[in-house]
């Protein structure tokens, strides 16, 4: 008679980890690294919701207004941080934003499309 058994653990997904995966397949360490990155399947679904809204005015205020197939990014509204929130800008304000202008101080909160940008369950 055999006992009852305790399932053994998945592995992570990752190749050759030997955790056990505790969320989505992937093990403790490597269940964020997309997330983290900024550039996972979220950003992907960040800019899909933000398609929607456009057209759109670019949200560092230039005046250009961004278009479906036009050239527009998913811009962090804290540059750098992927946890932030993302609006539409376009190139040339996301570079200069990379350069050292915050958004946060020229994005209008009001101009913030929290509605399109979905749902964070982060
Ligand atoms: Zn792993
Ligand atoms: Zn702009």
């Amino acid at each position: 008679m055999e006992g009852r058994r305790l399932m053994p653990p998945t592995p992570c997904l990752e190749h050759r980890c030997p955790q056990p995966a505790v969320h989505r397949g992937r093990c403790q360490i490597h269940k964020r690294t997309t997330t983290q990155r900024g550039y996972g399947p979220e950003h992907q679904a960040a800019r899909r919701a933000l398609a929607l809204t456009l057209p759109m005015p670019c949200a560092y205020g230039c005046g250009t207004m961004l278009v479906h197939g036009d050239d527009w990014v998913a811009a962090h509204v804290v540059d750098g941080d992927p946890s932030s929130a993302r609006v539409v800008s376009c190139r040339r304000c996301n570079e200069r934003a990379k350069g050292g202008a915050a958004l946060g101080a020229a994005l209008r909160p009001s101009s913030l499309t929290r509605s399109a940008l979905g749902e964070k369950d982060l």
